[in-house]
C-alpha cells in the first residue's frame, strides 16, 4: 500500500513524555520556567480577542513577529545571557542583555532576513528541503542533533557523518576535508547536542571561509543562550551561513512551536517558497502574538537562562565530586557518565524515582546520560535521588 519513499522514513524518538504519572522532566531540554507573565497576559487578551475570529487565517508570513525577532536580536546581539563573562549574581539578578560594544551585531538585523516557522524541527526540514540535494553528501559530525538524520532520510538526501574527536567536540578540520572534496553543504548545532561544547564564534568563522562557498553552511543555535557565542555577526560576511533558532528552549515556548532562521534575504526567500508549496500558514495566531509578546521581555528569558546555568554549573560539580565525567555544557543540560556505572539502569532507577532523564541508545554515547538543568527544587531532587542508588 505504501510509497517506495515511505522507506527512508526513520521517525525521530522524541523524549518521552508520559502521562501515568507526574514526572520530574529532565528528558527533553524544556525550560523549566514559565513564560514571561507579559506572555501569559498576552495570551489571555489574544484568546478573547481572536476567539471571534478563528475563522480567519493568521498572516501567512508572521511579518509582525519577523520585526519582534529582528528587534530582540538587535537588542540583545543575538544572545540572551553573557553573565558567564559578567560575573553576574546568582539569583539570576545580574543577567544582563544588553551587549556591550564588542558583543554587539555589527550591522542591523531586518525582518527579510527571518523566516518563521511551526517549530525548528520545521525550519530545519525546510531547509534541508531548499539547500541539500541527493547528488552529493551533507556533512555532519556523527553526534549531533538526531533529528537531521531523520530529514536526511525524509528527502533521500545522503549523509557524511565525521566522528567527534576525542574530547568530543567537532572535528572542524575533517568535516571540512570532507566537504571539500564533495562540494556539499554543512550543519551541525552550535553549542552541540547531546554533547553540550560548543564552537567560538572565531572558530565557526575560520570553519566558513574554508568551506565550500556556494553551499550553505547551517549553524542550529538551539542552545545558544545558555552560554555559547551566536554567529549571526558573521551574517555581515558569510552569504552561505544560515542559523537555525528556537522559542523552546531558553524562551519558555516549546508548547508554542515556533522556530526561526536568520541568514540572508536570498536564503529566506527560498525557504519562503518551500512553505509556500507545503503549508502556508504554520505559524497559527496565538504563537505570531506570543512569540511577538517573548521577544519584548528579552530581560525575563536572559535571568531565567542566568538561573539555568548557574543550577548546571552546580550540578556538573555534583557529578564531579562523585566521579562522574562530564562534558564542559554551554547548554541548558549536562552529558555525563561514570566509570562502572551502566547508564541504562541508572536511568531507569532514576525514573523509577518519578524523575526523567534522557538514555540513547547509540553505540558510542551509550553509556552516557543526559540531563536536563531544571529548577533549584528539581535538581536537589534529582541529587538526593541520585546519592540513594
Ligand atoms: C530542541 C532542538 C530543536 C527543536 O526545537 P523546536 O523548535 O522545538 O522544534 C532543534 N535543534 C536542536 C539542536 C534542538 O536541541
Amino acid at each position: 500500500m505504501t510509497t517506495e519513499r515511505m522507506k527512508n522514513l526513520h521517525p525521530y524518538v522524541p523524549g518521552e513524555q508520559p502521562k501515568d504519572r507526574d514526572y520530574i522532566k529532565l528528558n527533553a531540554n524544556e525550560n523549566p520556567y514559565p513564560p514571561s507573565p507579559v506572555v501569559a497576559k498576552t495570551a489571555v487578551r489574544v484568546a478573547r480577542k481572536y476567539a471571534a475570529r478563528l475563522g480567519l487565517y493568521p498572516d501567512p508570513d508572521s511579518n509582525a513577529l519577523k520585526s519582534a525577532i529582528a528587534a530582540m536580536l538587535n537588542q540583545t546581539g543575538g544572545v540572551l545571557c553573557r553573565t558567564e563573562l559578567r560575573g553576574g549574581k546568582k539569583n539570576g539578578s545580574g543577567a544582563v542583555c544588553s551587549p556591550s560594544a564588542q558583543d554587539r551585531i555589527p550591522f542591523a538585523v531586518t525582518p527579510d532576513m527571518v523566516y518563521c516557522g511551526n517549530g525548528s524541527d520545521e525550519v530545519l526540514s525546510f531547509v534541508f528541503y531548499a539547500f541539500f540535494d541527493s547528488d552529493r553528501p551533507v556533512v555532519l559530525p556523527s553526534f549531533t542533533y538526531s533529528f537531521y538524520p531523520v530529514y536526511a532520510g525524509f528527502y533521500a538526501i545522503p549523509l557524511n557523518a565525521v566522528p567527534l574527536r576525542s574530547d568530543w567536540s567537532l572535528d572542524t578540520q575533517n568535516m571540512l576535508a570532507e566537504a571539500n572534496a564533495t562540494d556539499s553543504g554543512i550543519i551541525f548545532a552550535n553549542p552541540n547536542a547531546p554533547t553540550g561544547i560548543g564552537l567560538t564564534r572565531a572558530q565557526v568563522d575560520a570553519m566558513i571561509r574554508a568551506a565550500p562557498k556556494d553551499r550553505v553552511f547551517v549553524v542550529d543555535e538551539a542552545y545558544v543562550d545558555f552560554g555559547g557565542e551566536s554567529c549571526i555577526p558573521l551574517l555581515a560576511e558569510h552569504k552561505n551561513l544560515l542559523i537555525v533558532r528556537t522559542f523552546s528552549k531558553s524562551l519558555c515556548g516549546a508548547g508554542m512551536r515556533l522556530g526561526y532562521v536568520v541568514a540572508s534575504p536570498e536564503l529566506v526567500a527560498h525557504l519562503t517558497t518551500v512553505k509556500n508549496s507545503l503549508n502556508h500558514f504554520p505559524v497559527d495566531v496565538m504563537a505570531q502574538r506570543l512569540g511577538i509578546a517573548a521577544c519584548g521581555d528579552a530581560g525575563y528569558y536572559a535571568r531565567c537562562a542566568r538561573l539555568i546555568v548557574c543550577e548546571r554549573d552546580d550540578f556538573a560539580a555534583f557529578l564531579r565530586a562523585r566521579g562522574w565525567f562530564v562534558l564542559p555544557s554551554q547548554t541548558n543540560f549536562v552529558f555525563a557518565k561514570k566509570d562502572g556505572v551502566r547508564a541504562e539502569e541508572t536511568y531507569r532507577a532514576i525514573k523509577a524515582a518519578g524523575i526523567l532523564v534522557r538514555h540513547f541508545s547509540a553505540a558510542g554515547i551509550e553509556d552516557f546520560l543526559r540531563i536536563t538543568i531544571g529548577t533549584r527544587a528539581q535538581m536537589d531532587a534529582l541529587k538526593a535521588v541520585m546519592e540513594s542508588l
